[in-house]
């Protein structure tokens, strides 16, 4: 299974369905104007991360990952949903679907097989508690859970193990491409980000 592209991916070229050349307007959703909407939505909340992440803050390889950006930033900047001790939970910034959570642990590592015992069962604790939030929060019928490793594999940002959980709707693949582009807004990514923190599963 491939999984959609995490919060600063935008390129990632082997990822179906929301493989961003995808993005742009297709017949089903014509309009010039789609492409300039399409970056002055995007580009507040890209801002949040360019301004911390798009440069190296110091001498670390880690320094300037997005991922390693996001939790020093507030919740509602970072669009981050809940924080755990090991791991945090993050909106995607390019979602495949409303709701597109990423599992991140707070350490930089990329591989999973990196984690440590406690890592990985927050890990694990933590893409459950994504999947029982997003449940009552917006009653998806199923769901794409995985992640990439490695560029070759698709991962955009492959120094940070990140987990993709993405809530899908019947019906979804044909319409959400185009429809997300339109409905996926910096305010509906707030709202998103507050519906599921406050739906987040607590102990
Ligand atoms: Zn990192």
């Amino acid at each position: 299974m491939t999984v959609p592209p995490g919060p600063t991916e935008p390129s990632e070229p082997s990822l179906p369905p929301h493989e961003p050349n995808r993005d742009m307007p297709t017949e089903a959703y014509g309009g010039a104007g789609v492409p300039d909407a399409f970056g002055r939505l995007w580009t507040p909340h890209r801002l949040a991360y360019i301004q911390g992440a798009g440069k190296p803050t110091g001498p670390g390889a880690h320094e300037g990952c997005p991922f390693c950006v996001a939790p020093t930033l507030s919740d509602e900047e970072a669009l981050i949903v809940a924080r755990g001790a090991l791991v945090y939970a993050i909106l995607n910034l390019y979602p495949y679907n409303s709701g597109h959570v990423l599992i991140c642990p707070y350490r930089h590592l990329a591989d999973y097989t990196e984690l440590s015992a406690v890592e990985s069962a927050e890990f694990g604790d933590f893409t459950t508690r994504a999947i029982r939030a997003l449940r009552s929060a917006s009653g998806p019928h199923g769901f794409n859970i995985g992640m990439n490793l490695g560029s070759v594999a698709g991962a955009g940002i492959a120094a940070h193990l990140h987990q993709h959980v993405v809530p899908r709707w019947g019906g979804d693949t044909n319409f959400m491409p185009v429809v997300g582009r339109t409905k996926v807004l910096p305010q509906l990514l707030a709202d998103t980000r507050k519906l599921l923190a406050d739906a987040w599963p607590g102990g």
